[in-house]
């Protein structure tokens, strides 16, 4: 589960469709309320979009009122954090350890019981419903 997932930028962008691309690969963000799990509330396990790494689950999933999922923690340890410095301040930025893919930040806002706000785009998830597992 921990051997990493590379692919080349054009092997990327041939699997993924231009939105995913853009955000995935390119550190986008999509737009609040736009995206299709940010009022999600079926149980299941958000995996990542690119190489289906389980990282998310519904049960740490909250109503931030960002317009963005927003969880109080990983479900895994293949979510990665590092330090973010553009827009002129300083985020942490999660991505999936396993294939590198741009998934959203984490803020020190959250509620009980971690105080974390894992901010994640819906277009780096996809969300498998429970009974499927
Ligand atoms: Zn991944």
């Amino acid at each position: 589960m921990s051997e990493k997932i590379i692919k080349s930028d054009k092997e990327w962008r041939s699997i993924l469709t231009p939105e995913t691309y853009n955000i995935t690969r390119q550190e986008g963000t999509e737009c609040a309320f736009t995206g299709k799990y940010w009022d999600h509330h079926e149980a299941g396990d958000y995996v990542c979009v690119c190489c289906g790494a389980p990282l998310f689950h519904s049960s740490d999933k909250f109503e931030s009122g960002s317009g963005w999922p927003s969880f109080t923690q990983p479900h895994s340890s293949l979510v990665a954090e590092k330090v973010d410095r553009s827009l002129m301040m300083q985020r942490t930025e999660v991505h999936c350890d396993r294939c590198e893919s741009h998934l959203g930040h984490v803020f020190p806002d959250g509620p009980h019981p971690t105080g974390l706000r894992y901010c994640i785009n819906s277009a780096s998830l996809d969300c498998k419903p429970e009974e499927d597992a």
